[in-house]
């Protein structure tokens, strides 16, 4: 029996069945992936859009056994000079504002949440309007403000509060906002919904609306944020700024953190005790954060993110020409979908067989978030083998 195999069964036997895991996987280092029968693969998910900088970067390796040998955990009664620090980058590179931190992206979200209700709170204003495909998480607060049944379902009475419009529309926006509006909430590039980017008509409407009705816009760019898309933030894309916006995902490059970012006036909201998180903002995980940060400035991962998406995009396209089943590819960025006409995890699972893992977003749209730093060896023989298992599923029938 393979080790994969073992693992696989006491996996099985023992943690909840909320995944549906296919390989095993035991070490990685830059886009490189192995398993423990001796089989490696080019990573192509990235950990879903969290190794931004790689599997295992040499800073942020360093950055978090330095700081597992100095001080681990203090708790938020006392000062921590890293997340001063992390806060202070952020807000420099974003909204010259403050931060709040969680350890997810569903916890950054909730911490938006509760800013966005207690400013509203004085006017009797609670409700959140978000898009219809969006993914906001999966606790209860944040299941409810995702535009997505099968992520709701079985799960009433959600929370009340959340009311849903269509992405892109913004005449459906509009028509959405009521006495009790208090936010509008949107994701740059919609993520588990299916790769999707925001139109530049529909992120500047809505920051006008915001500001005509007095409300606020918030983004979500748990996904798309930190170089993802070849900018820092998905929204700076825009000629636009959002009151809040979350990250996650990618920020501790691989260590577990989010965080709420905010404009200085809306920060000001929360005072002591109204929101808090035991782990939020440690000083390990800020110091893997400040590490990535840093590891993305100092190699231009950002420009590498526009640069390879651009040749990654453009060597897909091929592919729409070349097969009827594979109908477009869109994306910003390294955050790229290519929508086929059947199951985009029939090609997901071929391309795994050829050696490349990717994964699919909704049904149709198969998603690649290489590292930013991806090199070009790596896009061209990812390429060659979407290639065979394009072939392989489509090639003449
Ligand atoms: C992944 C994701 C979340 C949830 O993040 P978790 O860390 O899984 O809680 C929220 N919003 C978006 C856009 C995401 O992609």
């Amino acid at each position: 029996m393979s080790k994969s195999k073992d693992i696989a069964e006491l996996f099985n036997q023992y943690v909840m069945n909320t995944y549906a895991p296919t390989a095993t996987l035991t070490s990685g280092h830059d886009c490189k992936v192995r398993d423990p029968d001796g089989m490696t693969y080019l990573d192509f998910t990235a950990g879903i859009a969290v190794l931004n900088v790689g599997h295992c970067h040499p800073k942020v390796v360093e950055a978090i056994q330095g700081q597992a040998a100095t001080l681990c955990h203090c708790s938020n009664l006392f000062y921590n000079a890293n997340q001063a620090l992390l806060a202070q980058k952020l807000s420099k590179l974003s909204l010259n504002g403050k931060c709040f931190f969680a350890n997810s992206g569903a916890e950054a979200n909730e911490a938006m949440i509760k800013l966005a209700r207690l400013w509203g709170s004085g006017t009797g204003k609670f409700e959140i309007i978000t898009m219809r495909n969006s993914f906001h998480g999966r606790t209860l607060a944040t299941a409810a403000a995702t535009g997505q049944a099968k992520i709701q379902e079985g799960f009433d009475p959600l929370p009340v509060g959340f009311t849903h419009a269509e992405f892109n529309n913004l005449e459906s926006v509009k028509a959405a906002v009521n006495e009790r509006t208090v936010a509008i909430m949107v994701e740059a590039v919609q993520g588990e919904g299916g790769i999707t980017p925001a139109e530049p008509d529909f992120m500047v409407g809505i920051r006008k609306l915001c500001d005509a009705k007095g409300l606020l816009m918030l983004c979500d760019e748990v996904q798309c944020g930190m170089g993802r898309t070849g900018k820092w933030f998905g929204w700076q894309h825009f000629p636009i700024k959002p009151d809040a916006f979350t990250l996650a995902k990618a920020l501790g490059g691989g260590y577990p953190i989010g965080a709420l970012v905010a404009t200085n006036d809306l920060s000001d909201t929360f005072t002591p005790g109204k929101h808090a998180s035991t782990f939020g903002g440690n000083p390990l995980a800020c110091a893997a954060a400040l590490a990535v940060i840093e590891a993305i400035e100092e190699e231009a991962m950002i420009r590498s993110a526009e640069e390879s998406g651009r040749l990654f995009m453009d060597g897909l396209n091929a592919f729409v020409d070349k097969y009827d089943q594979v109908l477009t590819v869109r994306g910003l960025g390294l955050m790229i979908g290519m929508v086929v006409e059947g199951s985009a995890r029939e090609v997901v699972d071929a391309c795994r067989e050829m050696g490349l893992l990717c994964c699919a977003a909704g049904e149709h749209v198969v998603r690649f978030v290489p590292p930013l730093n991806v090199k070009e060896s790596d896009l061209e023989e990812a390429m060659e083998m979407i290639g065979d298992a394009l072939d392989q599923l489509f090639g003449d029938e």
